[in-house]
């Protein structure tokens, strides 16, 4: 037995993956929450991989000024950017005004196209304020929501 950690009772329950973190969920509690479930002999492994993860990517902070001053340099519009990356003109200008942050698939894409790199692969994606540690097994998914509501 061991102490979901969602209703915090002593019950029988499985890993499961909730925003990004492996967390112990009892049957009741898991229906509610978006969850992938990690199967026990998986466990350690998706444990090192999300700790990598920490560090792994993020979008640069000043990503919107980048894709428009290397795009006006090449003399490409923002219509056919939007065009040759398969997105719409209205996606693409938000994404230029900072209005709306790419997401990995679309800065890749822009970022091939370009020739630039809107990912940073060193950064911490957790400030040690959000830092999460995996290994607890008494962190609450309230905490979990409240340390990953602004990654999304
Ligand atoms: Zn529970």
């Amino acid at each position: 037995m061991e102490i979901c950690n969602s209703c915090n009772k002593e019950k029988q329950t499985k890993k499961y993956i909730l925003n990004g973190t492996i967390t112990n969920l009892c049957e009741e509690c898991s229906k509610g929450e978006n969850v992938i479930e990690v199967k026990p002999d998986k466990v350690e492994e998706k444990i090192s991989k999300l700790e990598k993860e920490e560090y792994n990517e993020m979008i640069i902070p000043n990503y919107y000024d980048l894709i428009k001053n290397v795009r006006e340099r090449k003399g490409i519009s923002t219509g056919n950017l939007a065009r040759e990356i398969g997105e719409s003109v209205r996606e693409m200008q938000d994404i230029e005004e900072g209005r709306k942050k790419p997401t990995f698939v679309q800065a890749k894409k822009i970022g091939k196209y370009l020739g630039i790199s809107l990912i940073d692969k060193y950064r911490k994606l957790f400030s040690d304020k959000q830092k999460i540690d995996f290994r607890n097994p008494n962190i609450r998914i309230k905490d979990l929501k409240e340390k990953t509501k602004d990654l999304k």
